[in-house]
């Protein structure tokens, strides 16, 4: 016999027991970004490996161990999108959307990072991202932040994380941290690990970003960027906490908080939960207006976020109280010769004039009680009976599945009338 094939280890099915619960939170995450105004954009999966070096940049865990990167047959390097804001940024100037007015996107899709798989890190992993071009800020930094905390309202999940909070200044400002944070790092740099000691030449802020328990507390006592930002970057914070502030959203601020990706200045934000372990940002974003330039495009301003849906998922797990929406409402029971024919006839007409009823039937015949076992194993409310007599009066029987109520008969116009009334939406 034949051995089976596997699927890639990091990258999962989502089984048809699990879509209700996708289908659930991509209804609510649709609803809350169109409650702003915010469109669509479709990008392709691949792009040129060069895209992701020059804006993720070339010192990132990203760029430097996670990225499918392939030749294709033409022998050009590509690579499967390790995320999408470069994606959308290319996208977006490739068809000079830019130049014309502010713009407020979002994508939906697989991601690609091979990273070591564990519980809510995976090799395929779904993001929504949200990317604003051409808004200098702070109010749309704010904007964000508000639709976010409205979609945790509505997930249910509001009690469940935390929003930190921080702000990289502007280039020039990072440059002068830099220099003081390189001299305090190079002062305990006996403390440092491998990959710190690394970063201490190419991406010295990436150290503030270590996940290494030994090296926290030479972290939390490093110098703090908020220090050295000047005015206007003081300025575009504030104004970002005070609109929190108006309308009693919680922060904290993180000052350790640098994010793994080069191309973010002024403001940075996760959402965070003690929910997950180890994986707990759901959701992280800032601004990045200083990319734009990065890949050709004209001076502007960028402000976005991306959630990664497993987590978000494995937080909503956690609910106890989920809505759990049932594939099928009615099945429909088909005995004898008649009946079968009849039967498609009724199903038909039924979908025609219930909108939104999930109606299964059998198929393939089998005895009335073999079709019932499956009516019940459906998950349906009602069972619908229809046999060759009730055919010949133009009836179906209708049978409770969950309730201990007596089956009824009635016409076959009065039973659409009756799962109208009982459609639970
Ligand atoms: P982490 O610090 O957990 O590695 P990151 O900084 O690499 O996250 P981003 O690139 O900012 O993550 O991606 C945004 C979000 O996408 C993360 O907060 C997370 O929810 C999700 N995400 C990132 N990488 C993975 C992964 N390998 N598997 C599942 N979700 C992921
Ligand atoms: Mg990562």
């Amino acid at each position: 016999m034949a051995t089976n094939i596997q699927a890639i280890r990091g990258m999962h099915d989502v089984l048809p027991e699990q879509t209700p619960l996708w289908q659930y939170a991509e209804k609510i995450i649709r609803n809350v970004l169109s409650s702003y105004g915010y469109s669509e954009i479709r990008m392709p999966i691949v792009e040129k490996t060069e895209l992701f070096k020059r804006s993720i940049g070339e010192v990132t865990d990203i760029v430097e161990k996670e990225m499918y990167t392939f030749e294709d047959r033409n022998g050009d390097s590509l690579t499967l999108r390790p995320e999408g804001t470069a994606g959308c940024l290319r996208a977006c100037l490739e068809h000079g959307l830019l130049n014309q007015q502010a713009h407020r996107l979002w994508y939906y899709g697989p991601m690609y990072r091979h990273e070591r798989p564990q519980k809510g890190r995976y090799r395929q992993f779904v993001q929504l991202g949200v990317e604003t071009y051409g808004m200098a800020g702070p109010e749309i930094d704010a904007e964000l932040i508000l639709l976010m905390h409205r979609l945790w309202k509505q997930l249910g999940l509001l009690d469940k994380v935390r929003l930190q909070l921080n702000s990289l200044g502007t280039i020039a400002e990072r440059l002068i941290y830099r220099e003081v944070l390189v001299n305090y790092f190079k002062q305990h740099q006996s403390r440092l690990d491998e990959d710190s000691l690394r970063r201490l030449n190419s991406n010295p802020l990436r150290i503030l970003d270590s996940k290494n328990p030994d090296m926290k507390e030479v972290v939390a006592n490093a110098p703090e960027l908020m220090s050295y930002l000047g005015e206007e970057s003081l300025q575009h914070f504030k104004a970002i906490t005070a609109v929190l502030d108006d309308f009693g959203i919680g922060y904290e601020i993180n000052t350790r908080l640098v994010r793994g990706l080069d191309y973010y200045g002024k403001t940075v934000f996760e959402w965070v939960t003690d929910e997950l372990g180890s994986q707990g940002t759901v959701c992280a974003g800032g601004r990045y207006d200083s990319l734009i330039e990065q890949l050709g495009g004209k001076s502007n301003h960028a402000v976005g976020f991306a959630m990664g849906m497993e987590r978000l998922l494995a937080l909503l797990e956690t609910r106890n109280d989920l809505p759990v929406a049932k594939p099928v409402d009615a099945y429909l029971i088909r005995v004898g010769e008649k009946a079968e024919r009849e039967g498609l006839r009724f199903a038909e007409l039924v979908r025609d004039q219930v909108a939104g009823l999930k109606l299964q039937t059998a198929v393939d015949g089998g005895s009335f009680k073999s079709q019932f076992k499956k009516a019940d194993k459906s998950g349906a409310e009602f069972a619908i009976i229809l046999g060759d007599d009730e055919v010949d009066r133009g009836e179906v029987g209708i049978k409770y599945l969950r309730k201990e109520l007596p089956q009824e008969t009635m016409s076959q116009s009065q039973a659409i009338g009756f799962l109208q009334q009982h459609l639970e939406v």
